[in-house]
């Protein structure tokens, strides 16, 4: 897969112009930010980083999550994320025009891994966490037609998209759903973490969604993932307010931990960390160290792709995939 095809590299430029004007309009005054504790361990203790468009990135000193620190309020956020030009553009001018690339090369694979791995599930009450589209649960229905498949998404119109293809929706936020306790026997959440203002609270309610024996199947951003290790500030994944939170295989598999669930498999089965970076080298004259600029210019395909696979499976790919039972 190539970053390309899942990802137009105009529409997400323009995006992050978008978004950088949005910053002012909702995020005028960084001093109605607020500190917060490491979004994954609780900590306290963390050493600054680096400053982007206006917000503070932190090192958490005892689990190395990289986080927005202090970052705006949950209300301003959630304004932000339902109503606001970018976030508008992501839906219409970038998410849209690749969404059914990325149903082939995203969400159909994933829908198939999942069945695959968890064929126990197929009857149960599905929940999609952030559902969007509505598409990884039209292609997890092909494979498992007898489950009850429940897309939980805030956005109206969102919603009304996963209506319109006859989705069961909770219009909410899965923070604010209430009375449906042990209800589920598979969450998940694609790439929604990273987004949180608290991402603990989301877990903390997944497990008690959750019936026992039920599974929390999370993805989100790895901080010590190889492009954002290599690209750090000047990656693309690393903008605020968006993406305010980057665990890791160890912080990440903790806060699961610490919230009752025993983790089944925390793996980084990326495959576009090298994409990225020769992308950032090619286009935004990214400043790395020579000997990628190095692979990038000289190295066969052969050589990227078996590195990539490299990166994968050791843990150091920024796209993180966390299976976590509840007991
Ligand atoms: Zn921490």
């Amino acid at each position: 897969m190539k970053e390309q095809e899942i990802r137009n590299r105009e529409a997400f430029v323009h995006y992050l112009r978008l978004v950088r004007e949005d910053i002012a309009n909702y995020f005028p005054d960084s001093e109605q930010f607020r500190t917060a504790p490491c979004p994954a361990c609780g900590a306290l203790e963390h050493t600054a980083e680096f400053a982007k468009a206006g917000f503070e990135y932190v090192a958490c000193r005892a689990c190395s999550t990289l986080f927005v620190n202090p970052r705006p309020a949950a209300a301003p956020l959630r304004e932000f994320y339902l109503r606001s030009p970018s976030s508008r553009y992501w839906v219409e001018g970038f998410f849209l025009p690749v969404a059914e690339a990325r149903r082939e090369k995203i969400f159909r694979p994933r829908a198939r891994q999942i069945a695959g791995q968890l064929p126990a599930l197929a009857r149960e009450t599905i929940g999609d966490i952030g559902a969007g589209f509505g598409l990884f649960l039209e292609e997890l229905r092909i494979l498992w037609p007898h489950a009850r498949m429940i897309a939980i998404e805030p956005s109206a119109e969102m919603a009304a998209i996963c209506r319109s293809k006859a989705i069961e929706v909770l219009e909410t936020t899965v923070e604010d759903l209430e009375g449906q306790e042990s209800r589920f026997g598979l969450l998940t959440a694609f790439e929604l973490l990273e987004h949180l203002y608290q991402p603990r609270a989301l877990v903390e309610k997944a497990w008690r969604l959750l019936r026992p024996g039920g599974r929390l199947l999370a993805t989100t951003l790895n901080g010590q993932g190889f492009d954002i290790q290599v690209l750090w500030e000047q990656s693309k994944s690393v903008f605020p307010p968006h993406h305010l939170n980057f665990l890791n295989p160890r912080a990440l598999a903790g806060l699961c931990e610490s919230a009752g669930f025993v983790v089944e498999e925390v793996s980084t089965p990326g495959q576009l960390d090298w994409d990225i970076v020769e992308g950032a080298i090619a286009n935004d004259s990214a400043t790395t160290d020579r000997i990628w600029r190095l692979l990038a210019r000289n190295g066969s395909e052969r050589c990227k792709r078996e590195f990539q696979a490299w990166l994968s499976r050791h843990g150091l790919s920024s796209h993180m995939r966390i299976l976590a039972r509840k007991p």
